[in-house]
């Protein structure tokens, strides 16, 4: 078959996915392991489907170095939907809850939280629109919270936590929708995580969420039965259809993520990804002009303006022209955004990067 003809697809999310990965699944599309018939067409309650869905699980678990006390799930309606679920589980009467606003979809959390119960803000870096991450002394929360909130990699304004806070007895929850799987983390730390996969995991339609036992025990029984956490974790994220082909699509990103090296492989190379476009922005003299605060940038997301919207216009539209996709900052902020998340290839970044100095050159 002809290699197909791949853009340099620097989208938000969803997001490129492995090309191995997408061949695996065309190959695979029309008959699943001579079952004659789809993946897409089974049954999730046989055990065709059921061997993917533990594979899912069980490659987490192991990319992810989860403790053996935490549940993986996965669940529907995104990452907004979490924002919901946390405070109806966790944030009983009589309670309150942190939240550190490092972004809209920090903003987003805690406004949803708020409609539910008592909420604050642990710390906001709204001033200088959100440019950077509280430092760790800036943090304010009470020892008796419900739980304290942060979003590990801020997707619109490009700033990433590179230090998570040791909270204590307050159990930590993260939105780590747009960096999980992008670099080590110590998973013991966090009392929940949750991701929406349209990045980094998968096409959309799941949602994982990783839970400690122990912080389980404690959620609000009185919540309907769907938006409890323990409905999932009591029937292995099957009381009722799962998404099964984002999960099987999972799977696969998963398989790859380990034989590319697994998490600490994709980290190294994010990071070579991430420099070469941070370097191009550094050694412009101010033509590139980087949004998130040298200490706080993404790898995952790297924000920038040039110099005038007229500039911006006329970049964007020459990129698309040279074969770039998804460059054109969230609509909130305007300016420009390359995603180059794990499956974004090193060679898209270069050409990037080349791109970005020849446009210097050609409009200064
Ligand atoms: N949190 C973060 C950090 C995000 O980047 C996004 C989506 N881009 C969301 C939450 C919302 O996710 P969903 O669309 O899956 O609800």
């Amino acid at each position: 078959m002809a290699k197909p003809n791949r853009a340099y697809n620097f989208n938000a999310g969803p997001s490129a996915l492995p090309l191995a990965v997408l061949e695996k699944a065309r190959d695979e599309l029309l008959e699943f392991g001579g079952t004659g018939m789809s993946l897409l067409e089974m049954s999730h309650r046989g055990k065709e489907y059921e061997a993917v869905h533990n594979e899912a699980i069980s490659l987490l678990k192991e990319l992810l170095a989860i403790p053996a006390d935490y549940e993986v799930l996965f669940l529907q309606g995104g990452a907004s939907l979490q924002f919901a679920m946390v405070p109806l589980n966790f944030l009983p009467a009589g309670k309150k809850a942190g939240y550190v606003l490092t972004g809209s979809w920090a903003e987003k959390a805690y406004a949803e939280a708020k409609m539910l119960g008592d909420v604050y803000e642990a710390a906001s870096s709204k001033e200088g629109n959100y440019r950077r991450i509280p430092d760790l002394a800036e943090l304010s929360y009470g020892p008796d919270s419900a739980y304290l909130h942060v979003t590990s990699n801020n997707t619109i304004y490009g700033t990433q936590w590179q230090e998570f806070p040791d909270s204590g007895g307050v159990p930590l929850i993260a939105d780590m929708s747009s960096d999980i799987l992008s670099r080590p983390v110590a998973v013991g730390k966090f009392g929940l995580i949750y991701a929406g996969a349209q990045k980094n995991l998968a096409p959309a339609g799941v949602t994982v969420a990783i839970i400690r036992r122990g912080l389980l025990a404690t959620a609000n029984p009185k919540v309907p039965t769907m938006l409890r956490y323990s409905t999932h974790a009591e029937s292995n994220s099957l009381y009722n259809t799962p998404p099964t082909f984002s999960i099987y699509m999972m799977a696969l990103v998963l398989a790859w993520t380990k034989q590319q090296g697994g998490v600490p492989a994709m980290e190294k190379r994010n990071k070579e990804k991430a420099a070469l476009i941070y370097d191009a922005i550094d050694a412009s003299g101010g033509f590139y002009a980087g949004h998130a605060r040298g200490d706080c940038r993404s790898l995952m997301n790297i924000t920038f303006r040039l110099g005038s919207e007229a500039l911006e216009k006329k970049f964007l539209a020459e990129a698309k022209a040279a074969g770039f996709v998804g460059l054109a900052g969230h609509r909130s902020v305007g300016g420009c955004r390359a995603s180059a998340y794990n499956a974004v290839p090193y060679e898209a970044c270069q050409a990037l990067r080349e791109f970005m100095v020849d446009f210097q050159k050609n409009n200064s």
